[in-house]
């Protein structure tokens, strides 16, 4: 039958010794994409692929992975080395005060990251002094002050009418006296990068001698957040980069670039407007995001051994005719339920996570019994057909089930994210394992 068939495909894979040419073929198709829709530098793409192929093929496949998982495995491995591997911390001066200097573009979150990073030091024991080095936006010396204040860590300024670089100087000079033993200037950003910037920045520079230069990027600004770490780097010369607004929905691809163009560890990230929101920066963690792919390949796996093959293929071909059905969800759930605990199962599925806080689609064991319970309540029709449950209809099934119209709501649109999703994982697999689909 056709299900021996696709068996025996599987066993073959499984029991492949070495990484072949096409296994790794085939895994990195997918991984370029992915990388090139997180917005990664299509250069640092290529040189990266270039790097896995030849590290990948021959290896010997480790016996709990297929190949294809075993090719995922290296590429986090690549991607984190890549990001700087391990998690690189801010150089302590060993005669106090350290200084720490903190450029950037205008917007890309300097004053913030400024009170973050002086938060975060204080925490950890440190005495800091915040300096107020941008003269030039009318609200910025307020806006750090406010920071300063919201801390209780003292601010450094002079107005607006001392030049940066004498700021800079006068705050180093009182820090000691003030028992301060790091500052952290906050200087003026530039809509672009020019002259004007870069001679301010550079008179700072060889004037206080910082022990950390640190280039504040946004994260959401994806290929440009590159070009201006490269610019940043060859001018002015950075120490490091703290990556701005990775809570929003910037694809962290850049993360990735601008390591590997200036050579420079990403120190720190951003990750919400709130002081607290700076938290050290881990490789690893950055390139799973990166993947996006959370664990496609082992849910997949888990799936092939759980469901049986002729309720996937049955399954499949409703997909591919749009025949599935509300039943056919329910069916589902059930299978999934088999396959462990659903978080887990969701958060291996790629843009899930996402997706999860989106819809609030945080499925827990009451909320499935809650859903197998509303479609229950459903007639044939209506779980044939959901198009047709109108509001009466909604209020009947959530009296009928227990739950609230609401609940009856958010099943609907899980349902048809459901639908959604099941396409996707189907073309998955046709892309990503040849003759591994079920076809
Ligand atoms: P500067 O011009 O470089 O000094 O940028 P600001 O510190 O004034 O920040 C510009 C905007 O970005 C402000 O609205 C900040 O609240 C926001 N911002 C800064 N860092 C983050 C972050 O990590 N996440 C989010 N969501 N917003 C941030
Ligand atoms: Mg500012």
């Amino acid at each position: 039958s056709l299900a021996d068939k696709l068996q025996q495909t599987f066993k073959k894979l499984r029991g492949r010794g070495k990484l072949s040419e096409g296994d790794v073929a085939d895994a990195l198709k997918e991984v370029r994409l992915a990388l090139l829709e997180a917005d990664v530098n299509f250069k640092v793409v290529k040189d990266l692929i270039a790097k896995i192929k030849e590290r990948a093929i021959g290896q010997e496949v480790l016996e709990s992975l297929t190949p294809a998982q075993h090719v995922i495995k290296i590429v986090n491995e690549e991607l984190a080395n890549l990001m700087g591997g391990t998690q690189s911390r801010i150089v302590i001066a060993s005669k106090p005060p350290t200084v720490v200097m903190l450029v950037g573009l205008q917007g890309a979150g300097k004053t913030t990251t400024a009170g973050k990073l002086a938060n975060h030091l204080k925490r950890q024991g440190k005495r800091p002094l915040l300096v107020a080095g941008d003269i030039y936006r009318p609200a910025a010396i307020k806006q750090l002050q406010v920071l300063g204040e919201q801390l209780d860590i003292p601010v450094f300024t002079l107005g607006d009418k001392e030049r940066p670089v004498d700021i800079a100087k006068k705050a180093v000079e009182q820090a000691l006296s003030m028992a301060r033993d790091i500052i952290i200037i906050d200087t003026a950003g530039r809509l672009h990068i020019n002259e004007e910037l870069m001679q301010e920045l550079k008179s700072i520079k060889q004037t206080v001698r910082p022990h950390e230069i640190l280039l504040v990027v946004d994260a959401m600004t994806g290929q440009d957040a590159v070009t201006v770490a490269e610019a940043f780097n060859n001018d002015l010369g950075i120490d490091g980069i703290i990556l701005t607004k990775l809570d929003g929905d910037a694809r962290g691809g850049a993360a990735l670039s601008v390591k590997a163009v200036t050579g420079k560890p990403i120190k720190f990230a951003g990750m919400g407007e709130k002081l607290d929101a700076l938290e050290p920066f881990h490789p690893d963690r950055m390139a799973s995001r990166i993947l996006g792919m959370g664990d496609v390949l082992s849910l997949i796996e888990k799936a092939e051994s759980n469901l049986s093959l002729e309720k996937a293929q049955e399954l499949q071909k409703k997909l591919r005719k749009e025949e599935f059905t509300l039943n056919d969800f329910l069916d589902q759930i059930e299978q999934v339920r088999k396959l462990g605990p659903l978080d887990q199962i969701l958060g291996m599925l790629p843009g899930m996570g996402k997706i999860k806080q989106l819809q609030g689609m945080d499925f827990d064991e009451k909320e499935i019994k809650h859903i197998i319970a509303i479609i229950r309540s459903m007639t044939a029709k209506e779980r044939r057909d959901p198009s047709i449950i109108n509001g009466s209809r909604r209020k009947r099934i959530a009296l009928g089930s227990g739950t609230r119209v609401q609940d009856v709501n958010r099943l609907l649109k899980q349902f048809s994210e459901a639908k959604k999703m099941m396409k996707r994982l189907q073309e998955m697999q046709k892309s990503g394992k040849k003759g591994g689909g079920f076809k």
